[in-house]
């Protein structure tokens, strides 16, 4: 049930926190609060307190809190959708609307598994054929050829598409298969000017593409003879989407999260092959450029992704667009270019799995490899120049701020340019919107201080807080993981452009993670603060204490540095510690 946060907003301002849990609570009226005993814990004086003016409730004696749609879900054991629905009935909103809508996205869900099921049965049926048909004899020739034997050819279920007109589509009707959903999976077109269908792939080995999940989406083809083109795809349906989609990923889950890092190679045979000389790491993409999707992908499982290229001219040039997608998405990716004209697939069968493993251990960091190769090694000047407009581009598309700094001051040093240049000279700093799964946020283990917590109120109710927050250096005090401060960043956007009637409940709400939730929650109710009026003096005795705490996490990072020898990374922080340090006796914000 996808409402909109404005809808959720108005529920929210047509039903009262105090009359929701004074339902199950007895609450009484105290200063300007409600207090009652606590619904989650055991407690003999009250110190539940619910604020009619914030919409917020907060127990001081075990630290829950939050507001009426978390209360319902936790006191009421409720999902978010069936508090929604209740607390939309008491308010007298309706949310037909949305119910549809998730009635559409199941019936979606629903169209989608019929494609995965009779792509399935035509997997089986070509992978059949390619084993038993004496006519793909040459597609089992082609096979062994190319160093896969039937065992092989049997795990990734190599397929064979006979000649004919028909083959699948008069297997579909023998065997009682929906030739609408065949249609639909893009397995079997319409003919043009008669009644009838007729097969989509014909003569053509077949490699059957599954999405992460091991389900079947379609397949990829390889003419044998003469025929064109080369490599057909299934064309898009609503379960292929090329862009989105890499060869051999389930397959090769355990393996990339057990080496930590994955391989990425343009071809499916260069996978299958990489697969059965024991590098089991690797996926490919469907015979198109990576990208920003695929490096999303990519980014739930690894954070390292080494991508080999072909080497030749066509090649060096897919790695060279390849870093558009891959730069700003905060992989850490290094590239590989072949030597003498190999492909994987040639490679590892002439040379063998240590020769590559080795060349994928020397591989080269995406940035220093642009840099070397279409920077620093191009003599002609207009060239150089359009390396680095490029590079520019590719910088100020970053969205997470404390990327964007640590590639602009990298880069700035490996070419020796000004890093106003590569910052494009833009003072404002953009944040997009990064989609984050909640689930992202709650690995945020590490508890964060009271004080962010309370500077993030002031964010979410002083505008001029909140710019200062925005620049991202007060966060970065106390938040070292980056997905936090970008989701925290995007929560603050947020806010600023939402005008509820209780903005205090509304912020609450929109913080996606959970776990941290009750945190903000009784940064908003438990402050007996007057924010609006002397905000500066809150905000600054923050800042302080936060600062302080950092200098001493500093502190320790230098003795762990000192203690391991490293020089470079103990004056590095030192250097950091006295800029704080400076700051903190400048009394400056
Ligand atoms: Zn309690």
């Amino acid at each position: 049930l996808a409402v909109p946060p404005e809808v959720i907003d108005e529920i929210r301002s047509r039903v009262d926190i105090v009359r929701v849990i004074g339902d199950s609570v007895p609450l009484k009226k105290s200063g300007r609060n409600f207090v009652g005993l606590c619904p989650f814990h055991n407690e003999k004086s009250p110190s539940f307190t619910v604020s009619d003016q914030k919409q917020l409730y907060h127990c001081f004696g075990c630290g829950e809190g939050g507001t009426v749609f978390t209360y319902l879900m936790k006191a009421g054991h409720l999902t978010f959708p069936e508090a929604l629905e209740r607390l939309a009935n008491l308010a007298g909103v309706d949310l037909s609307r949305y119910q549809q809508e998730a009635r559409e996205i199941n019936a979606f869900k629903e169209k989608r598994q019929k494609l995965h099921r009779v792509l399935s049965y035509a997997r089986d049926f070509y992978h059949f054929t390619f084993l038993n048909a004496p006519e793909a004899k040459k597609a089992r020739t082609y096979a062994i050829s190319r160093g896969l034997k039937e065992k092989e050819a049997s795990l990734v279920k190599l397929g064979f598409a006979p000649e004919g007109w028909q083959s699948l589509f008069n297997a579909l009707i023998k065997d009682h298969q929906p030739v609408e959903d065949a249609l639909a999976a893009g397995l079997i077109a319409k003919r043009p000017r008669e009644e009838g269908f007729y097969d989509v792939f014909r003569d053509r080995l077949l490699f059957p593409i599954e999405d992460a999940k091991g389900n079947m989406v379609g397949f990829g083809g390889r003419v044998l003879g003469d025929g064109t083109p080369k490599y057909l795809n299934s064309s898009q349906t609503a379960v292929f989407d090329k862009g989105k989609l890499l060869y051999g990923l389930c397959a090769a889950e355990e393996a990339i999260r057990k080496a930590k890092k994955a391989i990425v190679v343009e071809g499916y045979m260069d996978q299958v092959a990489l697969r059965f000389h024991g590098v089991e790491h690797a996926v490919a993409t469907l015979g198109t450029a990576l990208t920003e999707h695929h490096a999303q992908l990519l980014s739930k499982y690894v954070d390292e992704v080494i991508v080999v290229f072909d080497g030749d001219e066509a090649g060096v040039k897919a790695a060279r667009r390849s870093m558009r997608a891959l730069l700003p998405q905060g992989l850490r990716t290094k590239v590989v270019v072949l030597p003498n004209e190999h492909d994987p697939d040639t490679f590892i069968q002439e040379e063998g799995r240590g020769a590559f493993l080795a060349l994928v251990e020397k591989a080269e960091p995406m940035l220093p490899f642009f840099v070397n190769r279409f920077f620093k090694g191009e003599s002609d000047v207009s060239k150089k120049a359009e390396a680095m407009e490029e590079l520019a581009t590719i910088i100020q598309s970053v969205g997470n701020v404390y990327l964007k700094e640590a590639i602009v001051s990298e880069a700035a040093k490996l070419t020796g340019t000004d890093p106003a240049i590569l910052r494009g000279g833009m003072s404002v700093r953009k944040i997009t919107p990064v989609a984050r799964p909640a689930s992202v946020m709650s690995a945020v283990k590490a508890e964060k201080p009271n004080e962010l917590w309370v500077l993030l109120r002031l964010g979410a109710e002083v505008p001029d807080a909140r710019k200062r927050l925005l620049q991202g250096e007060i966060l970065g005090l106390s938040v070292q993981e980056p997905e936090f401060v970008a989701t925290t960043l995007q929560w603050l956007k947020n806010v600023e452009s939402r005008s509820a009637d209780s903005p205090a409940a509304s912020a609450v709400d929109s913080w996606v993670d959970e776990s941290t939730r009750p945190l903000l929650a009784r940064a908003f109710v438990a402050e007996e603060l007057t924010l609006t009026q002397n905000w500066e003096q809150v905000w600054n005795d923050c800042v302080k204490k936060l600062r302080q705490r950092e200098i001493r996490r500093l502190g320790g990072l230098v003795r762990a540095a000192d203690d391991g020898g490293e020089e470079d990374k103990v004056l590095q922080l030192m250097k950091r510690m006295d800029e704080l340090k400076r700051l903190d006796q400048g009394g400056e914000k």
